[in-house]
């Protein structure tokens, strides 16, 4: 059987020793519930793993969470050990880490209240950010994950589905987001995690919060959302007309589909991360649009919705088989309209698998 936590603990360690990081610390969050399954309440009591690159790892964990953490994949890989309200954590992960460490790597999102705390009871130590170690090995997704994600990608898509067929001219702009975000938890996601809806001028900023704007017939309207399984994220975007489009609305729209599919259809193991965002700005360049294509093409995705690897100029990378991420070029004229086409993908052996499939033809809507 696969062992997903063994073979995550064991890469991590290959890289530690590669990158010279003699102990990771890692509080809660999505590095924590990948590396010992443990689903952590970020609270301003200590909770933390302590992972050497040699020897058992230690789960430091409140007495009150005690029962939470023991029923969490954890004690698998990691002893547990816990503090009561008048004990000092910090003293507990000087005796964890081990005699001679010397660089050790904190995690990304471990609280400077923390950070600073371990800083003072450990002052010899040189300091490093965990990414560096995780980040390249989380980019790579195991089977477990990718079907995560196609699970969540196939609810998005089910979303997006309905919303053709659905009624938009006189709702506003939050009421849209109400809805987008009860049918993905009606249709299996376990959380919402954002839902955007911008109608007209609002679509020409990318991450446009839902307001009282009623959707007016004439306008571009782009829904960008998503939801988790099994803590994997989905993120999908699509761009609807209501009643039909303008000329050079239209033309907008079928470069920015060109741009979508030609940096989808580049993306194979070995390619530069950075020749998938050449692929989609080449397009969109030749046709006039570069200059209000304002992003990156893309970012990583998983248990968080924005990760590593990023899909974006001076990023040489080379991508590799099981890393997911998104294409989603946008074309934002300020003023006026904005549009945007996003599907997650994933890096096969071969080439390259979308996992979201909802229509993205120029879809004209009541
Ligand atoms: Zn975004
Ligand atoms: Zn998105
Ligand atoms: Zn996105």
């Amino acid at each position: 059987m696969f062992a997903p936590f063994a073979d995550r603990l064991s890469r991590v360690r290959e890289r530690m020793l590669d990158v010279d990081v003699d102990a990771i610390l890692v509080g809660p969050s999505p590095d924590l519930r990948y590396l010992v399954g443990y689903h952590a309440p970020a609270l301003e009591r200590l909770t933390l793993l302590v992972l050497p690159t040699v020897g058992e790892p230690t789960l430091i964990v409140p007495q009150l969470e005690r029962l939470r953490a023991e029923s969490s994949p954890a004690p698998e890989f990691a002893g547990i050990r816990t503090w009561g309200e008048t004990d000092d954590p910090f003293e507990i992960v000087r005796q964890v880490l081990p005699h001679g460490s010397s660089t050790v790597a904190a995690g990304d999102r471990l609280w400077a209240s923390f950070l600073l705390r371990i800083q003072a009871a450990l002052p010899e130590l040189k300091w490093n950010a965990a990414s560096t170690v995780l980040g390249p090995v989380r980019a790579r997704k195991d089977p477990a994950e990718i079907d995560a994600l196609r699970r969540a990608g196939a609810i998005a898509d089910a979303v997006a589905g309905a919303l053709r067929e659905r009624t938009v001219a006189g709702v506003t702009e939050r009421d849209l987001a109400r809805w987008i975000r009860r049918e993905l938890l009606e249709r299996g996601s376990e959380r919402v995690t954002f839902a955007i809806v911008a109608a007209g001028s609002n679509a020409a900023s990318p991450h446009h919060e839902p307001g009282d704007r009623v959707i007016e017939p004439g306008d571009t309207l782009v829904c960008d959302f998503g939801g988790t399984v099994d803590g994997y994220c989905s993120d999908i975007t699509r761009t609807f007309f209501v009643g039909t489009p303008a000329g050079e609305i239209e033309r907008a729209y079928a470069a920015l589909l060109e741009a979508q599919e030609m940096a989808v259809e580049a993306v194979r193991p070995g390619l530069p991360a950075e020749r998938v965002d050449a692929a989609a700005r080449d397009v969109l360049d030749a046709a006039g649009y570069g200059e209000l294509f304002v992003h990156r093409t893309g970012h990583g995705i998983g248990l968080e919705e924005h990760e590593p690897p990023w899909i974006v100029a001076g990023n040489d990378q080379a991508l590799a088989p099981g890393m997911a991420f998104s294409v989603e070029p946008g074309i934002y004229a300020a003023g006026r309209f904005g549009m945007r086409i996003e599907d997650i993908v994933v890096v096969t052996d071969a080439g390259v698998e979308r996992l979201n499939n909802a229509p993205r033809d120029a879809a004209v809507v009541r």
